[in-house]
This record gives structure tokens, C-alpha cells and sequence, in this order.
């Protein structure tokens, strides 16, 4: 049987919108540079690409800002945005953030995954402006900060807000004055992704280069994975059904196992989203023994190196020795109608296996 593919907010599978537009701007080839017709007809594929990702965004296509992904739309807001000005960063924030902001302050979540407002509203009280990071959505459990209210405070005391969006994206992008956004998180291919820039604000590069993107991101642009990324962007996507198949998995989870705990039930989430914690069962074990049974998820959190760290997500939530406990199921666009009977039969035997050697141990 081919294997279930639930980690889509590892990378979704490529849209065949995508596909074939990554194709198409291949085989023309081109920079989009040049000044003769070949630059011309690469550079006519990118801003057709950058008008849509500006339309799905509610911006003007000038505010888009192309990098080689999430990571680096970051990584260029912080430096651009941050210079001169506080670091407050969410304590489930991806490390893409926590990386480029290794001195910030951290704002601490409540037990749902939600951002704590009354500790954001002391820390901006507190101090000069500041630099809000606040993410549109979590990576691992899939909860949504209240970005409207965290909007507000922002704006009562003169800070910027920088939103890492690349997981909430699929469904809907909202506004900051700064906004990351990733291809291969929707269903475009790896390689490409944007800073979505309020309009006004100005940007110093991380790399100058040679001035590509008005100044705000230098070096050839990835003409096949931006096209890609256009496409990719534009196609609707299906939250009903996601959501349906991510309750279904969930009813299950909790018919079959009391003991289990899903995290951030209490808040809005992705409709993709499920972070299942087994108690007493090391999350490395299960993403292993689901592996075996033909399921693909992840570990709340993986790292480069293919280990399984302890979920920073769960311990900021407060689950102590629970957060290493957790996996993440995470549905993608084409996940098929048998999904959550295929997945709640493997994670039964698995739990089952787990608990009875367990009971072994313990005689
Ligand atoms: N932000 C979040 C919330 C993510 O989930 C990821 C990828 O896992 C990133 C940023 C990094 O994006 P990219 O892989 O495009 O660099």
C-alpha cells in the first residue's frame, strides 16, 4: 500500500497548477534581469507571479518581497525591521524567527497555544518601540494567535508587527507591516517565498547584491520555483474538508484513548492540524513505529539533523514531560476520504504495542 502522507506542514505535495507552471518557466529559462527579450519574458512570468501573490495578500505587487522561502522572509524582517528597535518574540515561534532574534524578549503563551495579551500589553508598556513577532498560525499544533487584538496593542504603543504566516497561508493571509509567506507551505515548490511589506516602510537588505527586489533582496531571482509559487498561491483550498477529516481523526484519537491529549483544543486552529500527545510514549518511538505502518508524521518539532528535539511549542504551553510525547498530524491538500481510518487503525496497534510492552517492563 503506498504510504499515508499526514506532514504537510513539513511541505505540502506539489499542486499540478504548481508543477506545471514550474515546468513552462524552466523551459523558457531566462533572467529576469536582462534587458533583452529572453530577460523580458522571464521577468513578464515573475510579476505575473508577484501580482498574484499581492492579490492573495491584499497588496499592492510592489510591496512583495521574493526570497528562497519562509526562513529568509524572516530572517530579512528582523534585520530590517528590528534595527534600533525592541525584540518581542511569541514563545512558540518557529525557530526561523527564534534564530534571527537570539536577544529578544519572549512573550509567553497561555496553556491553549494563544498568545498571553496581558503580558505582551506590559512588555510593550515597558520600554521603547518595539518589534512584535507574532505567528499567524503554529507549525505544530496549528493554534492562531488573536492577531486582531495583538494588531491593536501594537499599534497603542507605536511597535511594528512582523507575522509569520507560512503555515496559516493555505487559508487565509492577514495584515502586519510585515508578513512572511513560503511556496512549498501551500502546495508551490521549495525555493521561493516573500516578506509582504506594508507600504511605506522601508527595508535594508540582508544581502544588497546586485539591487533585485527594489533594493530589499539582492541576487537572480529562482524563476521556476517563483512561478511555481504564483500558481501555487491562487488555487482555493478546501478548509471544510480538511477540518472534517481533522475531526474525524480527533473523535477517534479520543474514543480510543482516554489518556491521550490534544493540544491547543481550546483555541482557533488550522483545520489541518492535530498535535496528538500519548503519554509515556517518546515521540521519536511513535513517529518510527507509525513510519513502519505505511503513516508519514512528524515529531512536533524536527530538526535539521532528522533527531526529534523536545517540543519548545509544548513546554512554552506547559506540558512538561508531555512535550516530548507529541506528534503531529498534519493533513495535506490531497489527503484521500480514508485518511483518518487508515491513520486511527496504525496509531491503535501502536498504542496498543507501546502499552503492553510497557506492561511488560513494569512486571
Ligand atoms: N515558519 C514556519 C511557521 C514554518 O513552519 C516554517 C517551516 O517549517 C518556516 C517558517 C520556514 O519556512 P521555509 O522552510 O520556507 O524556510
Amino acid at each position: 500500500m503506498t504510504p499515508l502522507d499526514l506532514d504537510a506542514n513539513a511541505t505540502e505535495p506539489l499542486r499540478p497548477e504548481a508543477r506545471a507552471a514550474v515546468l513552462r518557466a524552466l523551459d523558457l529559462g531566462g533572467n529576469a534581469s536582462s534587458v533583452h527579450g529572453g530577460g523580458r519574458a522571464a521577468r513578464a512570468i515573475m510579476e505575473a507571479a508577484r501580482a498574484e501573490v499581492a492579490r492573495r495578500a491584499g497588496v499592492s505587487p510592489v510591496d512583495i518581497t521574493f526570497t528562497s522561502g519562509g526562513t529568509e522572509a524572516n530572517a530579512l524582517a528582523l534585520h530590517g525591521l528590528g534595527t534600533g528597535r525592541r525584540l518581542l518574540v511569541g514563545a512558540t515561534e518557529h525557530a526561523a524567527v527564534r534564530a534571527a532574534a537570539p536577544a529578544a524578549k519572549t512573550i509567553p503563551v497561555r496553556r491553549d497555544g494563544t498568545l498571553d495579551l496581558d503580558a505582551l500589553a506590559a512588555l510593550l508598556a515597558d520600554g521603547p518601540p518595539a518589534l512584535v513577532c507574532a505567528m499567524a498560525a503554529n507549525n505544530e499544533t496549528g493554534v492562531r494567535h488573536p492577531l486582531d487584538a495583538i494588531r491593536a496593542l501594537c499599534t497603542e504603543h507605536g511597535a511594528l508587527l512582523h507575522v509569520d504566516a507560512v503555515q496559516a497561508a493555505r487559508e487565509d493571509i492577514p495584515r502586519a507591516d510585515s508578513l512572511a509567506l513560503s511556496a512549498h507551505k501551500l502546495g508551490g515548490p521549495p525555493g521561493a517565498g516573500a516578506l509582504v511589506l506594508a507600504p511605506g516602510l522601508h527595508l535594508p537588505p540582508l544581502i544588497a547584491g546586485g539591487g533585485q527586489e527594489r533594493g530589499r533582496r539582492g541576487g537572480t531571482e529562482a524563476l521556476p520555483a517563483i512561478a511555481g509559487f504564483g500558481a501555487a498561491i491562487g488555487v482555493p483550498f478546501d478548509a471544510a474538508r480538511m477540518a472534517a477529516l481533522r475531526d474525524a481523526i480527533e473523535a477517534g484519537i479520543r474514543e480510543l484513548a482516554p489518556e491521550a491529549v490534544i493540544a491547543g483544543t481550546g483555541a482557533p486552529r488550522l483545520p489541518n492540524t492535530s498535535l496528538i500527545i500519548l503519554p509515556g510514549a517518546a515521540a521519536e518511538t511513535q513517529v518510527i513505529a507509525l513510519d513502519l505502518a505505511g503513516i508519514r508524521v512528524s515529531a512536533g518539532a524536527a530538526c535539521s539533523s532528522g533527531k526529534v528535539a523536545r517540543s519548545h511549542v509544548l513546554e512554552a504551553m506547559g506540558f512538561g514531560d508531555l512535550a516530548g510525547c507529541g506528534i503531529r498530524v498534519s493533513l495535506p491538500w490531497n489527503a484521500p476520504d480514508d485518511a483518518p481510518q487508515r491513520f486511527l487503525e496504525a496509531w491503535a496497534a501502536m498504542r496498543n504495542r507501546l502499552s503492553s510492552r510497557a506492561r511488560a517492563r513494569a512486571t
